[in-house]
């Protein structure tokens, strides 16, 4: 029998890859974006009571009211902006699921979409699923800054829509006010929907902001946003997050919802209700995370590897070009193989394996498995080990 794929030129997810040598050589995996420290006590026992109370049927399939109620208030408290719980939030089984569903509900075969590389590695197989076509506009290291005219000229009569992620992975760089009302003037007039990866919107550092594409009016109605449970409770594997669009796209998007997953996990979704009613649950994240990049950065500050601080996610690249000439895929490899410390390389995440010579750090780590992988990265540097 031939099988027919709908994606012949793609392999396995680099995070799968990556931890998977990371566990075969017993590597401190700083590879795969993920906590190695457990979520709040509180909110697990939150979850053992909702799921032995018997909270263990279907919600709605918008996500259930009382969380999409805290989510309204949050987005109003932190973003000044109005969405209806009811018709413009849906709560999602991780950003993953809505950003599918999303792309599936807006691009029709033959639209294009343009993505900014290096990008998340589900965007462009999700694309392509939907028969659109991905439109890459590259960032580059050091500063990662998008050129609004260079990205305007990639604007057509095909154009569907344009992915944005900030706090961006795996870059760490992330948008200013700037940026969004360049954005607002390159799209007036078009037809064109932003679909906003904000899963990192509480880790930016340096008492820099988060802005959020839901605090600008101008793009109100043509704007989703996607968010991760995952990453602002340091529960990754709840796989749970949410939308948040205007009303009349939030109503396409739920034609795709309804049965790309129908909904998620019930009793979870009530924990976090409960959870996120005190705002220091998340508030606290930036001053969290900033003290684990400090640490992690001053440790390695010795080391041959170059870097500037990260402005956001749990995510820091770093320049190897003073150790090794050899692409980033196989030095991450050797990385991982010889010097005991898993990291993720760059260049898969460009269309064209652009290769700038820079790996990715996650130190969503406890500061013992920080200071371990830094001091394995600093012998580097003695020439003990290359
Ligand atoms: N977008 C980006 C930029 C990510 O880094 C991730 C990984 N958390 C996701 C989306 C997917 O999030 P989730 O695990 O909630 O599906
Ligand atoms: N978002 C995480 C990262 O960037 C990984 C998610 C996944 O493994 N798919 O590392």
């Amino acid at each position: 029998m031939k099988i027919r794929s709908k994606l012949p030129d793609l392999g396995t997810t680099i995070f799968s890859v990556m931890s998977g040598l990371a566990n075969k050589h017993k590597a401190i995996n700083l590879s795969q974006g993920f906590p190695n420290f457990d979520c709040d006590e509180r909110l697990k026992q939150l979850v053992s009571h909702y799921v032995n109370s018997g909270y263990n049927q279907y919600c709605p399939m918008t996500g259930l009211p009382r969380l999409t109620e805290v989510l309204a208030a949050k987005i109003k408290n932190l973003y000044g902006s109005d969405y209806d719980s009811k018709t413009e939030i849906n709560v999602t089984s991780g950003a993953t699921q809505a950003i599918f569903s999303t792309i599936q509900a807006f691009v029709h075969p033959g639209d294009e979409v343009i993505i900014v590389e290096p990008a998340y590695d589900c965007y462009q197989p999700s694309v392509l699923l939907a028969g659109g076509l991905v439109v890459p506009y590259q960032i580059k290291a050091p500063d990662w800054k998008i050129d609004w005219k260079e990205f305007a000229k990639l604007i057509s009569n095909k154009t569907r829509m344009i992915m944005l992620n900030t706090p961006h992975n795996p870059s760490g760089s992330i948008l200013e006010d700037a940026d969004f009302l360049e954005l607002q003037k390159i799209v007036e007039g078009t037809d064109i929907i932003i679909l906003s990866d904000e899963v990192y919107e509480h880790m930016v550092y340096d008492g820099k902001k988060h802005y959020s594409i839901m605090e600008y009016p101008a793009l109100r109605k043509r704007s989703l946003a996607t968010f991760s449970f995952g990453k602002t409770l340091h529960a990754t594997g709840w796989k749970l997050g949410y939308i948040v669009g205007d009303a009349a796209l939030m109503h396409e998007f739920r034609k795709v919802h309804q049965f790309d997953v129908f909904t998620s996990n019930t009793p979870f979704q009530h924990a976090i209700a409960d959870y996120l009613q005190d705002e220091n649950t998340y508030m606290g994240l930036a001053p969290f995370f900033q003290q684990k990049r400090d640490f992690f950065l001053d440790k390695i500050k010795d080391s041959p590897f170059v870097f500037t601080p990260c402005s956001g996610t749990y995510f820091q690249v770093a320049d190897y070009s003073a150790i090794s000439d050899e692409p980033d895929t196989e030095f991450a490899k050797r990385m991982t193989i010889e010097h005991g410390v898993a990291v993720i390389p760059i260049s898969v995440f460009y269309h064209n394996n652009l290769d700038n010579k820079v790996v990715r750090f996650c130190f969503a780590k406890t500061e013992e498995v920080l200071e371990n992988a830094a001091e394995l990265i600093c012998r580097i540097n003695s020439g003990k080990l290359i």
